[in-house]
């Protein structure tokens, strides 16, 4: 099929990427409301984000997959 690919965005870039040539990576992001001073209170979300393979590879996500694949083999 073509002409009817997916196109994701780079996380990092902005580069438009086919998804299947993009990196998908699960990335935790914890933030807090700031309407509360006196309680922290925070969030923590889990973002499936995407990244093109030169930044992918700038930043380490491969080294992270591995690491994150080798995780849940072992909890297996
Ligand atoms: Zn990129």
């Amino acid at each position: 099929m073509r002409g009817k690919e997916t196109i994701v965005v780079c996380d990092q870039c902005g580069r438009k990427v086919p998804r299947n040539k993009g990196v998908a990576f699960e990335k935790g992001i914890s933030f807090n409301t700031g309407m509360n001073t006196t309680q922290d209170v925070r969030f923590f979300e889990k973002r499936k984000v995407y990244y093109c393979i030169s930044c992918a590879k700038h930043r380490g996500i491969f080294e992270k997959l591995k690491r994150q694949a080798m995780k849940k083999s072992e909890q297996v």
